[in-house]
C-alpha cells in the first residue's frame, strides 16, 4: 500500500452531475445542499452548469444557485459548461474552474449536444483562449470514455485521440467520464497508462460510475497507478439515464470511508458527509444507492442483543 498516493483531491459532482439526472429539486434546496457540502472538508465542489434550459431544465436556476451559495474561502467551485454560449454565462457568473464536456463516441456527443465529436473539438481552442482571457481554467471532460450507450465499445484509441487534441488546445486538465459504468480495473489500467502515455503533461481525473458495480475497484486501480483526482456525488446521486433504476455516480462517502481506511487523506469530514448524504437523499425524495450511507462508517457498532 505504501506506493498509493499519501492523499487524493476529491471533486463532488452531487449538485451538478447528480441532480442532473433526478427529478428537479427546489432552488433553495440545491444551495442548502452546496453549502452543507462546503462544510465537510470537501476543497472542490461542481456547482451547477450553463446548459439551455430547455435541454436540461433540471439546471435551468444556475445563476440563481450560484448568487446565493455561501462561498466557502477554502473550496473550489466549478462549474460545467457544453459550448462558448455557456462558458460566458459562466465567467459572466464569476466562476474561474470551468469543465467542457465533450463524448468520445458521435452519437452521444450528437445526442447530448447535436454535433459529431469533431466538431466540438473544433471549439476547444477558442474556448480555452477566452476561458484564459478571463483568467479561468478549463478542464476537458472526455465523456464516454470506457464505453457509449449507443455505440457500445468505444476504442481505446479514440479516447486517447480526444484528449490529445485537448492538450493541444491548451486545456488546463483532462477528466475521463466512465458514462455508462463499463470501466474495469484492466480497462482503466489500460486507458490511464495510453493516456499519460500520449499526454505525459496533463493532469488526469477520474469520474466513474457504479452501474455495474465497479466503481470503487476502478478508483483502487487509479490509485495504484498514482491518479490522485477523483469525482464522487453524496448519497451516490444521480441515476443512469441509459439504465432507468441503476445507480450512477460512485457515492462520495465510500470513496472516503474506503480511502481513509487505507491511509489515503481525503480531507473529508465522514460523519459530517453522512449527515449532508441524508439531507441529499431527502431532497431527491427516494433511497439513495450509497451502501456508507445505510451501514455507517465502520466505526458505527450496536449493542448486543443481551
Ligand atoms: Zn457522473
Amino acid at each position: 500500500m505504501s506506493d498509493l498516493p499519501k492523499r487524493v483531491s476529491l471533486r463532488e459532482v452531487g449538485p451538478r452531475d447528480g441532480l442532473q439526472n433526478e427529478d428537479p429539486i427546489p432552488t433553495p434546496a440545491k444551495i442548502e445542499l452546496i453549502d452543507a457540502l462546503s462544510a465537510t472538508g470537501l476543497r472542490r465542489i461542481e456547482a451547477v452548469s450553463f446548459v439551455h434550459p430547455k435541454a436540461i431544465p433540471q439546471m435551468a436556476d444556475a445563476d440563481d444557485v450560484w448568487a446565493s451559495v455561501r462561498r466557502a474561502d477554502d473550496v473550489r467551485y466549478s462549474a460545467l459548461v457544453p459550448n462558448l454560449r455557456g462558458l460566458e454565462r459562466a465567467l459572466a457568473a464569476g466562476f474561474s474552474e470551468l469543465e467542457v464536456v465533450i463524448s468520445a463516441s458521435d452519437t452521444h456527443n450528437r445526442e447530448n449536444i447535436n454535433r459529431p465529436t469533431a466538431d466540438s473539438l473544433a471549439d476547444l481552442p477558442e474556448l480555452t483562449a477566452r476561458a484564459h482571457d478571463a483568467g479561468a481554467t478549463l478542464q476537458l471532460i472526455v465523456s464516454t470514455a470506457w464505453g457509449c450507450p449507443y455505440e457500445g465499445e468505444v476504442p481505446e484509441e479514440r479516447v486517447v485521440w480526444v484528449a490529445g487534441q485537448g492538450a493541444a488546445a491548451g486545456v488546463d486538465s483532462l477528466a475521463y467520464g466512465d458514462t455508462t459504468g463499463m470501466a474495469t480495473p484492466t480497462r482503466v489500467t489500460r486507458l490511464v497508462g495510453e493516456t499519460r502515455s500520449a499526454c505525459p503533461d496533463l493532469p488526469l481525473g477520474l469520474h466513474f460510475h457504479n452501474t455495474r458495480g465497479t466503481g470503487l475497484a476502478n478508483v483502487y486501480a487509479a490509485l495504484q497507478l498514482g491518479v490522485d483526482d477523483f469525482d464522487a456525488a453524496v448519497a451516490g446521486l444521480g441515476g443512469c439515464p441509459y439504465a432507468p433504476g441503476a445507480s450512477g455516480n460512485i457515492a462520495t462517502e465510500e470513496v472516503v470511508s474506503m480511502l481513509e481506511d487505507m491511509g489515503v487523506q481525503t480531507g473529508v469530514d465522514l460523519e459530517r458527509l453522512l449527515n449532508v448524504a441524508e439531507m441529499a437523499e431527502r431532497f431527491v425524495g427516494h433511497t439513495a444507492p450509497s451502501q456508507v450511507l445505510r451501514a455507517g462508517p465502520r466505526s458505527r457498532t450496536v449493542s448486543p442483543a443481551s
